[in-house]
């Protein structure tokens, strides 16, 4: 077997069982190993550490699949895969709907691959050289364990170009796949565009953010900024909105926003829906002195790396302080950051000294975070990815 051999001093962060090595801690690779293959990861003085699959093109170059001396073969793929299905036995969410997450890469022990379910259709999702190598084994494992037949690929994450891959999208196993596709969440009903939607489609990341919404929403004005295909918008009109207006760029997010509140059979004439730039839009309602008693910041990964962290803060801070602004005495901020470069302290501290331009008091009122079939790996800290501050002004 190849292997890899890392720097001397440099092989601390195996020994506490984070599953990364990054290019800068390869002393040098023995053998000639291909794109994803497995290989024994060694310390400089050669001892066995792990082994995991080679990534020749990435910053991380390469990830663990396991800690112990063991065969990563299609036994240790179906054992990995049953123990994420496992793992989401106890989860109350297969009661309160149909779609969430089976497997959540590197915390469910498998680098790079994401498995969605939406109803009965899987979605998955290959983000690393080492789970695109046994992509088509851990399809059949999946068929196998959950008994459904279709299989649909999302591959198609910019990510990938790190790792040397190509976008690949389409059916990985069976073809019937009836669109569109509705879900269900906490009684209300979305649909998802598998085919064309954000990550595998929805966000279904927010699930319990969307819920403690809709239990606050009762004869507010809502603000929904970057709401895409309406989640957060439904939710607060069926928690009793008096009124939402929704932002989003993207005209065909906003078509099918649309559709999801017809779905849910709300009172269209509350809403107003807008096609624009976030922070234009609300730089006007500063300018008009429009005022809401909620409003939601859940925008895009401004920071996709700790590099781009600084470019991003000042973004995070932008909207903030805006949208503080245009909140009332009483009024309640539902913010969020998606980005791996931005830790939960640092975003904080942002939103905080958003605050303070503003002059405003607030306090927190929640700590929002992803829901729980998105789980993190106590030794994987990066899986933590959402964070989420749900604030009040005083
Ligand atoms: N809140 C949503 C997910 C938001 S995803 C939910 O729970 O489903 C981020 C959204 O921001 C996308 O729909 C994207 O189209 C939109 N977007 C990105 N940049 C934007 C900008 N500058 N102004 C308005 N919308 C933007």
């Amino acid at each position: 077997m190849a292997s890899l051999s890392l720097k001397p001093g440099r092989e601390k962060s195996l020994l506490r069982r984070h599953p990364w090595i990054f290019s800068g801690a390869v002393e040098n690779v023995n053998g000639n190993p291909a794109l994803g293959e497995t290989i024994d990861l060694l310390s400089s003085k050669g001892e066995f550490l792990a082994r995991g699959a080679y990534s020749p093109y990435s910053q991380i170059r390469a990830r663990v699949w396991t800690f112990d001396e063991e065969q990563v073969d299609e036994g240790f793929m179906r054992k990995r895969i049953v123990s994420a299905l496992r793992g989401r036995e106890w989860l109350t969410i297969v009661s309160d709907t149909d779609a969430f997450r089976l497997i959540h890469a590197e915390s469910d022990g498998l680098p790079g691959l994401i498995v969605d379910r939406y109803g009965d259709v899987l979605v998955l999702q290959s983000l690393s050289a080492g789970s695109e190598l046994w992509k088509q084994q851990i399809a059949d494992i999946l068929a196998e364990q959950t008994g459904l037949k279709t299989i649909y690929e999302r591959s198609d994450a910019e990510v990938r170009k790190l790792e040397g891959l190509d976008s690949q999208v389409g059916s990985l196993r069976g073809s019937d796949l009836k669109l569109p596709l509705v879900i269900r969440e906490f009684g209300l009903r979305f649909k998802v565009d598998l085919q064309r939607g954000h990550k595998t489609g929805f966000y279904l990341d927010q699930r319990p953010n969307r819920k403690r919404l809709r239990d606050m929403a009762a004869d507010r004005e809502v603000l929904d900024c970057f709401c895409y295909t309406g989640g957060f918008t439904v939710n607060a009109l069926n928690g009793g909105a008096k009124s939402v207006v929704a932002v989003d760029s993207s005209t065909e997010a906003l078509k099918l926003a649309a559709e999801n509140l017809a779905l849910n059979a709300h009172h269209t004439r509350i809403v107003e829906w807008i096609g624009g730039d976030v922070f234009k839009v609300l730089r006007k309602f500063r300018d008009e002195g429009r005022t809401f008693d909620m409003i939601i910041l859940d925008p895009p990964k401004f920071a996709q790396t700790a590099a781009q962290a600084q470019k991003a803060s000042r973004g995070y801070k932008d909207i903030n302080r805006l949208a503080f602004l245009l909140l009332r005495p009483g009024g309640l901020l539902f913010t969020f950051s998606c980005s791996g470069g931005v830790d939960a302290s640092l975003f904080q501290k942002i939103v905080a000294s958003a605050a303070l331009d503003a002059r405003v008091e607030v306090q927190i009122v929640g700590m929002m975070t992803q829901g729980s079939d998105h789980p993190v790996a106590l030794q994987f800290p990066e899986g933590a990815y959402l964070k989420g501050l749900n604030c009040l002004v005083r």
